[in-house]
């Protein structure tokens, strides 16, 4: 069964105390206006995550998940968090290949294959992101560039492992630039994305995968993205650190 997600990626934002008490007035929105079958996840920065569970209200549907993580299990990495860290926490999944990731710390797809594995075998769910720029897209070549990232990071991955992972297109061009993709622009990447893991794994796979859309999505423009045949949430930066928009774009998705 495909699931209906939204994704807050708080980024490098919130000090530990604004962030416990906008998770706080985000799980008191959840109990109070969602009732849905929305699974909603929310991505602090690494030393939030274990304040957050511990904060998490047993009435609410909500899961944490961390922004990166190393590709090692563990080792003479200064400053690196593992994926066995991040399970310790009480996350249950890691968001992995964010553009922001690519693009300021080089991160290509040969090593976020790497992480991909990391994630899975300690038992914690992928949202893995793929999008194109602008120049790509407006070189033609964003189809290319998609198709690239997809099967350099994760076509060594079994089937099994695949069908729980959560995909996130994201394109360069709608990150925090107040530029959306349409919904048909969306769209038509999410059923290119599908396609060619139908191709890969199978038609049932595909169907089953969730597939998120990241971009500058706000409370406005959700319902008409997740409207989408194969468009099965978002991925949230800026509008994740208002509890208001947050649980409005949630709610656009029942
Ligand atoms: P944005 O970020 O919603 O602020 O555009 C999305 C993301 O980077 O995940």
């Amino acid at each position: 069964m495909r699931k209906n997600i939204v994704a807050g990626n708080w980024k490098m934002n919130m000090d530990l105390e604004k962030g416990i008490q906008l998770f706080n007035e985000i799980q008191q929105l959840l109990k109070e206006e969602v009732s849905g079958d929305q699974e909603v996840i929310i991505c602090p920065p690494y030393i939030h995550l274990s304040s957050l569970a511990k904060a998490l209200d047993a009435d609410v549907k909500l899961s944490i998940g961390a922004q990166n993580c190393h590709h090692a299990d563990s080792g003479a990495y200064t400053g690196e968090v593992s994926a066995s860290i991040i399970a310790s926490t009480g996350a249950d999944y890691v968001i992995i290949g964010h553009s922001e990731r690519r693009l300021y710390f080089s991160e290509s797809n040969s090593l976020l294959a790497q992480k991909l594995d990391a994630v899975l075998k300690n038992g914690l769910i992928p949202i893995f992101c793929i999008g194109e720029t602008l120049e790509q897209r407006n070189g033609g070549t964003y189809f290319d560039v998609i198709k690239e990232q997809i099967s350099e990071a994760s076509f060594h991955l079994q089937g099994n492992d695949y069908s729980k992972m959560v995909l996130a297109y994201e394109p360069v061009w709608a990150i925090g630039t107040g530029l959306t993709a349409s919904p048909e622009q969306a769209q038509e990447i999410h059923s290119f994305i599908r396609n060619l893991l139908a191709n890969k794994y199978g038609q049932d796979l595909a169907d089953n995968l969730t597939i998120l859309y990241g971009g500058s999505c706000n409370p406005k423009n959700a319902s008409e993205l997740f409207a989408q045949p194969d468009i099965d949430g978002g991925l949230i930066g800026g509008a994740s650190l208002k509890a208001r928009d947050f649980v409005d774009i949630i709610k656009a998705l029942s």
